[in-house]
């Protein structure tokens, strides 16, 4: 036995995504949402001037949940909460991208929903305290398979809607972006240094709302595709 054969002390996971049509996966680095993007959400939610700067936050990068998973009702929350987004996948990296220059960073596009404990998302902003606890918990990003940029092309309009039970609940469309692909990638790269593997969820539009153990979520955008999902039972 060779004690300096193993580099860490125990096996570290990659999380990734799958992409559509291919074999191999997207390991995933970080994951970066944009606040508010959507006027219409920013009515629903009371908040922010509504040609204020993108601004951004994180989750974490285990958080991410796939296509056809069950997502176990979290902790320390009685108001749980979907918001449909696009997903932008970051190929190549970089900082202080130009807008010009921004679309040739992007892997391609998926289908995600930023999970939200609305109540204490609510509770933080209040306080003034950071937003960690309502928005970067376990499983709070399901993301489905990547559609690469190769194969579909850029997206700049395509319809976006989010149903619960059959239900439609959220509609709108890319077009409605405050901020657009481009300026989202060259705005956020002024902030940090991307690399290949980040996630940027772009925000959602208005019919934000609650789910419960046994609720089953389809999000859809078009030309990307489908990402479906059940709620689980409350976590202890
Ligand atoms: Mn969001």
């Amino acid at each position: 036995m060779n004690a300096g054969v193993r580099k860490y002390v125990y096996e570290p996971e990659v999380t990734s995504v799958a992409i559509a049509g291919q074999s191999m996966r997207f390991p995933v680095r970080r994951i970066y949402c944009v606040g508010r993007n959507y006027v219409d959400h920013i009515r629903e939610m009371k908040e922010g001037d509504e040609r204020d700067p993108p601004f951004f936050f994180q989750k974490p990068a285990d958080a991410i949940v796939e296509h056809g998973a069950e997502v176990p009702y979290p902790p320390h929350t009685s108001d749980f909460q979907y918001e449909v987004e696009l997903v932008i996948a970051v190929g190549r990296g970089g900082r202080s991208i130009g807008i010009a220059s921004a679309l040739d960073h992007v892997f391609g596009y998926a289908v995600g929903i930023d999970l939200t404990r609305r109540d204490r998302q609510r509770d933080a902003r209040a306080a003034g305290l950071p937003w960690e606890v309502g928005k970067s918990f376990d499983a709070s990003a399901p993301c489905g398979p990547i559609c690469r940029a190769a194969d579909i092309g850029h997206l700049s309009a395509g319809k976006v809607t989010l149903s619960v039970n059959g239900d439609t609940r959220q509609t709108g469309d890319i077009a409605q972006m405050i901020w657009n692909c481009s300026e989202i990638v060259a705005n956020l790269s002024l902030q940090y240094a991307l690399a290949a593997g980040d996630l940027i969820f772009t925000g959602t539009p208005a019919g934000v709302g609650p789910v419960g153990p046994g609720d089953r979520l389809v999000a859809e955008i078009a030309s990307i595709g489908k990402l479906a999902l059940t709620i689980g039972s409350r976590e202890a």
